[in-house]
C-alpha cells in the first residue's frame, strides 16, 4: 500500500473547529496610506527597531473585585473558598540565589545594521536561469566562490553542474554479494564504491553550528542580574498584621487560611501512588539474558530469489508470530518499579520470512547477536557465521567463529563495510562542504548536511537553518511526482537560533502602512517580486497579479530592471527578514500587551517528598531574572504569576505593595476562576521581595502535606483565565507528578494496557482518553496561552492525554520518570532554565504561500489548525519545527521554478507584533534523474518519521510500518527503473543522495513508537511521538541514528571530536570506551578491558568493577582526558534543545541491553531488523516492484 494513497490522518488531536475568536485572516492590512510623503518611508531604518506604538501598559488595571473578563466568576458558589491571607513569618533569606554558573552569548537579539554585503554583489532577485545546483558527488570537492555570489560567479557554480550521480549497486554476481557503482543513464560515471574508504578524515569539525544552534543560558553579556530577590529581606512579622485589603472579596464566603498551618505529627499518607524510585529511573529496562543464541544463518544468495515470489509484506504473519500478546505484564499501577521481564520479548515486525531468503546475518555479534526467544526461523538454515572483519585483539570474542572449520564459512554474506555507511557520508559532506559558506543566491541549491558545520550567507533565499526540503528540484508534473513517490515537504523552523557568526533577520518598518503585499494572494514583498513599468507596479511571483507600488515605496529601476534601493531593503535582497506589524495585524485591532509567564506547581505529596517543590522554588528565585527580553529591552516585559495546586488551587497575590504574599484557595475546581487580578501577574523587579518571600514559603507551607491526588485541567483553565483577564498571551509552566484522578473536569483514569500492543486497538494508546483537553486546547490557542509541561511520574500518567494541550498550543513537554533529586536535578534544571529563557513567539499564525502549480496540503507539528491554511500557535519557540507537505495542483515550469514563502505573524516576548518572512526558490525538472540528484535524505526521514508517527493515531502500527517500507521501495524502484543504467536485476542500485535511505528508514521502523520493546512504557511512546513531531532535521538525524564516538581516540590537544563510528556492536572494542548520544540520552559505554589508567582518569576509581553506573555526571578530575571528555559532553549538550541524561554502561552489565537498543545497525531485541537484513529486504521489495 502506498503511503501517499493513504488518507492523511488529520491533525492528531481534533479537527478544525472554526468557531472561536481569530484574526481576520487572509486580508489584514497592507493597504497603502494615501498621501503619505515618500520621505517618511524612504529607506530601511536599519538597526533601530522603529516601533512607534505607544508603550504598552505596564500591568493592567482591572476594576476592583470581579474579573472583568474571562471565565464566569462564581463567587457565590458555596464551595469556593477564597482566603486572602498572610503567609507566615518571613524566614531568613536563603543564600542560594546566585545565578547558575554559565556564561556565553545570549540568544541573538537586536537588529543589527543592515550592511551585510556591499552593493554590486547580487543581481536583482534570484536568477531564474536554470542554474542547477546539485549536491556534489562525494568524490568531488565543493568549490563555491570564496566571496558572496556575484553574477560572474554564478558560472563558477555551474562547473560542477550535473552531478555525476554515482549509483551504488549491490550485486550478487557469481553468487556472492559485491557492491560497486555504475553510472546512471543521466550522468557521467563518477561514483565511489562503498568499499572501505581510504580517506576517512579523522576528527573533523565540531558540530557547533548545526541544528538548534548554540545555547548558553545566563549570558554574561546580558549584564549582571538585578540584585537577588533573596537578598536582604528584613524580617517582619506581618503574619499577625492586618490583611491588606482585598476589597473585592470582603464579605464573600472566603475561608481564611493561615499558613503555614500544618501541625506536627505528620505521617506519610497511605500511598496509592508509587513513590519508590527504581534503581534505574527513566528507562525501565528489565534485565534480560545477556547471552543468546546466534540466529540461524542463511546461506542463500540475496538476489537469487525467484522474482515471482509473492510480496511477503502483504501476506499474513504465521500464527506463531501473531502480533498479539507478546507483552505481558499488567498496566503499571500502584507502587511499582520497572515492568517485569518479558516472556516473549520479540516482535517479528516485517521480517516474517518463511524462506529466509534475505535472512543473512553477519555472524559477528556472537554473544548477543541474533535470535532471541520468540523469533523463530529467522533465516533459513543454520549456517556458519562469516569470518571476523577486523583483526582487533580487543574485539569482542567470537567463540563460534573460531570453532568453525574454514570451509564452512559462508561465502555469500554482505560485508557490512561495503554497504552505505552513514559515518562515511557525514564525513564526506563535512570535508567537501564544511569549509566554505553556503551562499543562498542560487535557486534550488541543496545545502550541506545538518551534520556539517557551515556558515550561511543569505543572498535571497532563506537559510537551511530555517527551511530544509526533501527535494530542491521538484517534478514539473504531479504524474512524475506520483511516479517517484518522493514526498515533497519542507521542514520549517521559523524562529531558529542562528550561530553567533550569522546575522538574525533584519526588522523592516514600513510605518503605518505596513508591509507591501500582493493585492490578490497577499504574499509579502520579497526578492522574487518583479518590478515593471519603471518601478510603478510589481508582478507577484506567486500568483502573477500586478499590484501598484504605493507612492511611498516607489523607487526607480536601473538598466537591469533592479530597483536602485535594492541593497537598502532586506525584503528585496534577502531570503529572511521581519516586518514590524501594524495594528491591522493585531487581535481586535489592538496592539498586544506583553506576555506573561505563570508558574503552576504541583504540591501534592510526591512532589513535596521528592524535593521537587523546594528545588523549583529555589531555582525560580534566580531564574526569574533571566526572562526573555525580546530584543534590547533593559528588563524583560514579561510579567509573572504563581499558582500551586493539588486537589485545589492556590493563587498568590505578590503585588509589590504587599509586605507579604497572600494566598487564595479555590476549591471549586469544577468551575474554575481566578480569584484575584490585581497582584497576580507582576513585574519581577517591582515585586522582587514579595516573590522571594513566596518562593521561600511554598516548600514550608506544604512540607507536611498528605494530599496525594491532583487535578490537571482546572490548572490549565486557571492559567488561561488569568491571561484572558490580563488581556495578554503567555505561557504556563506546569510541574506535574501524577495521573489527575481527583474529582474535577478532565479527571482521568488509568487505562494503560500493554496488551493492546500489536492489536488493532494499539492506536488508542496514542489517543487522548477524553475530548475534554482538545476543547481546552482550542480555548488556549484563541488566547495565545502556550502550555509547557514538566512531568515527574512514578507511574503511568497518560502522557497521550495530558500532552494534548501542550501539543496543540506549541508548548514543550519534558518527562523525568522516577525523578530523584540527586540524579535528575541537573537535567531538570538545565531544561527549565533553557525553557524559561528561550525566545518565544506568542499568539502566532503561520502561512505558507507557494507559486502557482503546488500548494501546501498537509502540516505536521505542535500547533492547531482551524482551517486548511493557517497554522496557529499559541507559542512557537526557537526549537520547534513545522513540517509542510506540498502537492501539485498544476504543472510547474523548469524556467520559473517553484517558490515558497513562509510568513509567521507573532508577538515577541517584548510584546511587539512582528511578521517573519522566509523565502525559498526551488528548481523544477522534467527528468526524474534531476529529482533524485537533489534530494535530502535527512529531511526525507524527518518527514517520513512524522508521517508515520501521526499515522499510528489512526492505524495499526504494522500497517504504518508496511506503508513506510512500501513507499521507500517505490522511491528506489522508480530510480532504478528510470534513472539507472540497465544492469542485472540482481543489483541493488541506490541513488547517491538516497543511499542512506534504507539504513535510516530501518531506524525509524525500529523506533520505540513503531516497534516497542517490552521495556518501553506507554507513556514513553506517547512522549517520544510528541517530541519527534516537532523535531528539526538535525534532531531526528541523531535521534534515529545516534552518534557513537570512541573516547579513547580522543585527542586531548585538539578541539576536534574523534571520528564517529557506526552503530553496531561489532564496532565496539572491549578495550575502549564510547560515548553515544541521541539527543535525549548520553551513554558512556566502558569495555571490560579498558586500561586502568583511563578508568582512573575518567571516573576517579581504580578499577572497572568500581565504576558506579548510577552517576549522573562525570566526576570533575584535573587531568587532560577527563577535561576533554567533559568538554565534549558540554559541547554536545549545548547543541541539543534538551539536556541529555548521562547513563554509564559497563560492558556485560545489566544496563547494557539498554545501550544496545541504540546500536541501530544491529538486530534489535524488539525484533527490528539489522541494517544488512533490512537492505536485503528492501532489495527484494524493489525487485518485486520492478518485475
Ligand atoms: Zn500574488
Amino acid at each position: 500500500m502506498s503511503v501517499n494513497q493513504q488518507a492523511h490522518a488529520g491533525p492528531p488531536y481534533g479537527q478544525p473547529q472554526p468557531a472561536y475568536q481569530r484574526y481576520q485572516q487572509p486580508g489584514y492590512g497592507g493597504q497603502q496610506m494615501p498621501g503619505v510623503p515618500h520621505s517618511q518611508y524612504g529607506v530601511y531604518n536599519g538597526p533601530v527597531p522603529g516601533h512607534q506604538q505607544p508603550a504598552p501598559p505596564q500591568g493592567y488595571f482591572p476594576s476592583l473585585g470581579l474579573p472583568s473578563k474571562g471565565s464566569p466568576v462564581s463567587l457565590n458558589s458555596d464551595t469556593s473558598s477564597l482566603a486572602p491571607n498572610f503567609i507566615g513569618p518571613l524566614r531568613t533569606p536563603p543564600t542560594s540565589g546566585a545565578p547558575p554558573p554559565t556564561s556565553g552569548a545570549p540568544l541573538p537579539v537586536g537588529q543589527p545594521a543592515y550592511n551585510q554585503f556591499g552593493q554590486g554583489d547580487v543581481q536583482n532577485g534570484i536568477p531564474a536561469s536554470a542554474v542547477q545546483m546539485q549536491r556534489p558527488s562525494v568524490s568531488q570537492p565543493f568549490i563555491p566562490g570564496s566571496t558572496p555570489t556575484s553574477i560572474s560567479q554564478l558560472s563558477s557554480f555551474q562547473q560542477y553542474g550535473p552531478s555525476p550521480t554515482s549509483a551504488q549497486q549491490l550485486t550478487n554476481h557469481m553468487a556472492r554479494m559485491t557492491i560497486g557503482s555504475v553510472p546512471t543513464s543521466a550522468a557521467p560515471p563518477a561514483g565511489l564504491g562503498y568499499g572501505p574508504s581510504t580517506s576517512v578524515s579523522p576528527a573533523s569539525g565540531s558540530f557547533t553550528a548545526t541544528g538548534s544552534g548554540l545555547y548558553t543560558p545566563y549570558s554574561s553579556s546580558q549584564g549582571p542580574p538585578p540584585a537577588s530577590m533573596t537578598h536582604g529581606l528584613p524580617p517582619t512579622s506581618l503574619s499577625q498584621g492586618v490583611p491588606l485589603a482585598q476589597p473585592a472579596f470582603s464579605g464573600l464566603p472566603l475561608s481564611m487560611q493561615r499558613l503555614p498551618s500544618q501541625g506536627p505529627g505528620y505521617a506519610p499518607p497511605p500511598s496509592s501512588t508509587g513513590i519508590g524510585p527504581s534503581n534505574y529511573p527513566s528507562t525501565t529496562g528489565a534485565p534480560r539474558p545477556s547471552t543468546m543464541q546466534s540466529p540461524p544463518l542463511s546461506g542463500q544468495a540475496l538476489a537469487g530469489l525467484p522474482a515471482s515470489q509473492p510480496n511477503h509484506l502483504s501476506s499474513p504473519p504465521p500464527p506463531q508470530q501473531a502480533m498479539s500478546g507478546p507483552h505481558p505484564g499488567p498496566p503499571m499501577t500502584g507502587l511499582q518499579g520497572p515492568p517485569p521481564p518479558p516472556t516473549h520479548p520479540s516482535q517479528p515486525g516485517y521480517q516474517i520470512q518463511q524462506n529466509g531468503s534475505f535472512g543473512q546475518v553477519r555472524g559477528s555479534q556472537p554473544n548477543y547477536g541474533g535470535a532471541y526467544p520468540g523469533t523463530p526461523n529467522y533465516g533459513s538454515q543454520p549456517g556458519p557465521p562469516p569470518p571476523p572483519k577486523r583483526l582487533d585483539p580487543d574485539s569482542i570474542p567470537s567463540p563460534q567463529l573460531s570453532e568453525l572449520p574454514p570451509q564452512q564459512k559462508p561465502r555469500h554474506r554482505i560485508d557490512p563495510d561495503a554497504i552505505p555507511s552513514p559515518i562515511q557520508v557525514i564525513e564526506d559532506d563535512r570535508n567537501n562542504r564544511g569549509s566554505e559558506p553556503f551562499v543562498t543566491g542560487v535557486r534550488g541549491q541543496v545545502p550541506p548536511l545538518v551534520t556539517t558545520n557551515f556558515l550561511v550567507k543569505d543572498q535571497g533565499n532563506t537559510s537551511p537553518r530555517y527551511i530544509r526540503c526533501t527535494s530542491y528540484n521538484i517534478p514539473c508534473t504531479s504524474d512524475m511526482a506520483k511516479q517517484s513517490q518522493v514526498p515533497l515537504a519542507a521542514v520549517i523552523k521559523p524562529l531558529a537560533t542562528l550561530p553567533t557568526e550569522e546575522t538574525p533577520p533584519y526588522l523592516v518598518d514600513h510605518g503605518e502602512s505596513g508591509p507591501i503585499r500582493c493585492n490578490r494572494c497577499k504574499a509579502y514583498m520579497c526578492p522574487f517580486m518583479q518590478f515593471i513599468e519603471g518601478g510603478r507596479r510589481f508582478q507577484c511571483c506567486f500568483c502573477s497579479c500586478v499590484t501598484e507600488v504605493p507612492p511611498h515605496y516607489f523607487q526607480h529601476l536601473d538598466h537591469t530592471g533592479k530597483r536602485v534601493d535594492f541593497y537598502d531593503r532586506p525584503e528585496l535582497s534577502l531570503g529572511s527578514y521581519e516586518f514590524l506589524a501594524t495594528v491591522d495585524y493585531c487581535k481586535n485591532n489592538k496592539f498586544p500587551n506583553p506576555p506573561a509567564f505563570i508558574f503552576m506547581i504541583d504540591v501534592s505529596y510526591n512532589a513535596v517528598k521528592s524535593g521537587l517543590v523546594r528545588l523549583i522554588c529555589e531555582e525560580l528565585k534566580s531564574l526569574l531574572d533571566y526572562l526573555p527580553r525580546g530584543g534590547n529591552l533593559e528588563e524583560s516585559a514579561i510579567r509573572v504569576g504563581f499558582v500551586t495546586y493539588n486537589k485545589v488551587l492556590h493563587f498568590y497575590n505578590v503585588k509589590s505593595s504587599l509586605a507579604q504574599p497572600q494566598m487564595m484557595v479555590v476549591s471549586d475546581v469544577a468551575d474554575m476562576f481566578v480569584p484575584l487580578l490585581d497582584g497576580f501577574l507582576v513585574n519581577v523587579n517591582e515585586s522582587r521581595t514579595v516573590i522571594a518571600s513566596l518562593l521561600d514559603q511554598i516548600p514550608e507551607m506544604f512540607a507536611d502535606t498528605r494530599e496525594t491526588e491532583t487535578v490537571f485541567a482546572p490548572v490549565i483553565q486557571a492559567g488561561l483565565d488569568a491571561l484572558k483577564a490580563a488581556e495578554c498571551a503567555g505561557k504556563l509552566f506546569i510541574f506535574h507528578t501524577s495521573l489527575p484522578i481527583a474529582e474535577a473536569p478532565g479527571k482521568l483514569k488509568n487505562r494503560d494496557d500493554k496488551k493492546l500492543i500489536n492489536t488493532d486497538k494499539e492506536k488508542t494508546l496514542f489517543q487522548p482518553q477524553t475530548n475534554f483537553y482538545n476543547n481546552l486546547a482550542k480555548d488556549c490557542v484563541a488566547q495565545g496561552c502556550c502550555v509547557d509541561l514538566f512531568l515527574f511520574p512514578n507511574q503511568y500518567l497518560d502522557v497521550a492525554t495530558l500532552g494534548v494541550v501542550t501539543y496543540q498550543t506549541g508548548g514543550s513537554i519534558y518527562k523525568y520518570t522516577y525523578f530523584q533529586l540527586e540524579t535528575d536535578q541537573e537535567r531538570f534544571l538545565n531544561d527549565l532554565r533553557r525553557d524559561v529563557q528561550k525566545e518565544v513567539g506568542f499568539d502566532a499564525v503561520m502561512r505558507v504561500r507557494t507559486s502557482t502549480g503546488i500548494r501546501a496540503t498537509d502540516f505536521f507539528g505542535a500547533f492547531y489548525m482551524s482551517n486548511t491554511t493557517d497554522v496557529e500557535l499559541a507559542g512557537l519557540d526557537c526549537d520547534k519545527t513545522i513540517t509542510v507537505e506540498f502537492k501539485h495542483d498544476d504543472k510547474l515550469s523548469e524556467d520559473s521554478g517553484a517558490l515558497l514563502q513562509c510568513a509567521l505573524l507573532y508577538t515577541s516576548s517584548a510584546g511587539q507584533r512582528r511578521l517573519r518572512i522566509h523565502n525559498l526558490s526551488l528548481n523544477c525538472c522534467t527528468q526524474l534523474a534531476d529529482l533524485y540528484r537533489n534530494c535530502e535524505t535527512d529531511t526525507l526521514i524527518n518527514y517520513l518519521a512524522k508521517y508515520a508517527y501521526r499515522g499510528v493515531l489512526n492505524n495499526p502500527v504494522k500497517t504504518v510500518r508496511d506503508a513506510l517500507i512500501n513507499q521507500c521501495a517505490q522511491i528506489l524502484a522508480c530510480y532504478r527503473k528510470n534513472c539507472a543504467s540497465p544492469s542485472s536485476a540482481g543489483q541493488l542500485i541506490l541513488p547517491e543522495c538516497m543511499k542512506l535511505l534504507p539504513v535510516y528508514l530501518n531506524c525509524v521502523l525500529k523506533s520505540d513508537v513503531l516497534q516497542p520493546g517490552p521495556e518501553v512504557s506507554t507513556d514513553d511512546r506517547a512522549y517520544i511521538r510528541q517530541l519527534v513531531t516537532s523535531m528539526d532535521v538535525a534532531e531526528t538525524n541523531v535521534f534515529f541514528y545516534p552518534r557513537l564516538l570512541p573516547l579513547t581516540k580522543v585527542d586531548v590537544d585538539s578541539d576536534a571530536l574523534p571520528a564517529a563510528i557506526r552503530n553496531s556492536e561489532e564496532r565496539l572494542s572491549k578495550g575502549d570506551m564510547y560515548l553515544l548520544e541521541n539527543g535525549l540520552n548520553i551513554f558512556v559505554w566502558v569495555g571490560v578491558n579498558v586500561q586502568q589508567g583511563l578508568i582512573q582518569n575518567l571516573f576517579g576509581v581504580s578499577s572497572f568493577s568500581q565504576i558506579s553506573n548510577t552517576m549522573s555526571t562525570l566526576p570533575i578530575l584535573e587531568n587532560p582526558f577527563s577535561k576533554k571528555v567533559r568538554s565534549i559532553m558540554d559541547m554536545l549538550q549545548a547543541q541539543r534543545s534538551r539536556y541529555m541524561k548521562l547513563i554509564i554502561v559497563k560492558q556485560e552489565d545489566k544496563f547494557e541491553m539498554l545501550f544496545k537498543h541504540f546500536l541501530v545497525e544491529d538486530k534489535s531485541m524488539s525484533g527490528g531488523a539489522s541494517y544488512v537484513d533490512f537492505l536485503c529486504h528492501m532489495h527484494k521489495e524493489i525487485r518485486q516492484l520492478l518485475s
